[in-house]
């Protein structure tokens, strides 16, 4: 973890999942948007917070997925003074955090390779209720900007012109890893990356990237792959296909080659999105034969 200064309120601390930190006070008291994975980021958030003169009073999640909150639990333990910030939407996920691989799971039960620290986080208990899209602590106003999409209720957090943008979009890297960024509601995705693109902050830090003062070109990458497999999914669907059988079609399309349910059931809930998304758009409809639901592009 390595600690770096952007404005003279705001800092960060770079990870696998970048962790916003907002000076509050002169106390060297922080906020700090999202707490890595686990019980060990969130030690060593404390730690590197420490070394450098501050000390975490405050936490608020940009969304719900296991690495943005799994570091609350240890933190909350060690340090029970410390308040956790919620949206009433997203309280019962971070108090109960199994929730996140039952809906991978289709909402049933999940199975082992499902119940993992990438996916599962500990749970920790909200101490405040988030009602509005603004809150003020200790006399410094955070907004707090709607980017659903990657998941229902993501927010973005601003302070001093930065905005921690969490997994609105991915980084160059991963793009070009992953391939199909993870989104739960396409149309909501693709609106949060327009948003992004023309939005005007001085600053931006993707939960998975490097700090980018100017966001344009890589919200446009972003959209741009989200529109390329929205024509891929409707090329493939000029002849009816099952969900599993495009999903196959789509890995192999970009040279992906899975070996874990993890990955399988992001991409899967993915695929998802885009078929309800095209759907919506009366760009495919659903049906079945012989008891199998099938996909298929209205021409
Ligand atoms: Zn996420």
């Amino acid at each position: 973890m390595q600690f770096h200064e952007i404005t003279n309120k705001v800092f960060y601390i770079s990870d696998n999942t970048n962790i916003g930190v907002i000076k509050l006070n002169d106390n060297n008291d922080v906020l700090i948007v999202d707490s890595g994975s686990d019980d060990s980021k969130g030690r060593r958030i404390v730690k590197t917070l420490k070394d450098n003169g501050f000390q975490v009073k405050y936490i608020i999640n940009t969304h719900m997925h296991a690495d943005h909150i799994g570091g609350n639990h240890y933190i909350q333990k060690h340090f029970p003074e410390v308040r956790i910030f919620a949206f009433r939407s997203e309280i019962s996920m971070l108090e109960n955090p199994i929730y996140m691989p039952y809906f991978l799971y289709s909402g049933a039960y999940p199975i082992k390779d499902l119940r993992n620290k990438f996916l599962l986080a500990k749970s920790s208990k909200v101490t405040d209720i988030i009602d509005e899209t603004t809150i003020n602590i200790e006399n410094n106003l955070i907004k707090l900007i709607p980017l659903d999409g990657h998941t229902e209720f993501q927010k973005g957090i601003s302070f001093d012109d930065v905005l921690f943008c969490g997994d609105a979009l991915i980084s160059e890297e991963l793009l070009e890893k992953h391939k199909i960024p993870v989104n739960v509601n396409i149309k909501n995705a693709k609106n949060t990356l327009l948003f992004l693109s023309e939005s005007n902050y001085s600053y931006y830090i993707p939960s998975h990237g490097k700090l980018l003062e100017n966001i344009s070109d890589l919200a446009n990458a972003n959209l741009s792959r989200i529109i390329e497999i929205e024509n891929k999914i409707i090329d493939y669907l000029i002849k009816e296909h099952s969900t599993e059988d495009l999903i196959t079609y789509i890995l192999h399309s970009y040279g992906l080659e899975i070996d874990n349910a993890t990955l399988y059931y992001l991409y899967n809930t993915t695929i998802m999105a885009f078929l309800s998304y095209l759907k919506d758009e009366k760009k495919v409809e659903l049906f079945f034969n012989n008891n199998k639901l099938l996909w298929k592009a209205i021409i």
